[in-house]
């Protein structure tokens, strides 16, 4: 679950706004495969330049999350509310 929601972030390239990358060395260099920008920073770079961005994201996994929760629990009682009708005296 913790995956899909990662997934969710993107990063954009700060000159076209493209999110297709090219990766190297473990992410310390980074080419933007549309315009051609390098970021020498690698992936911090990119991290900070896109740090509205990934905030922005993460408020809304946040309620994407809680959501999520609030289904659970829902079900959750609706479940122990139905078990309650199908108890039978005898
Ligand atoms: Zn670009």
């Amino acid at each position: 679950m913790k995956d899909n929601y990662n997934k969710s972030i993107q990063f954009r390239c700060i000159t076209c706004g493209d999110t297709d990358f090219d990766f190297k060395d473990d992410k310390a260099w980074i080419k933007c495969n549309r315009c051609g920008k390098e970021y020498n920073g690698g992936y911090y770079e990119l991290v900070e330049l896109n740090q509205e961005n990934i905030n922005q994201e993460l408020e809304k996994n946040k309620e994407e999350i809680g959501k999520d929760l609030q289904k659970e629990m829902t079900d959750m009682f609706k479940k122990a509310f139905k078990g309650n009708k199908n108890i039978k005296f005898k």
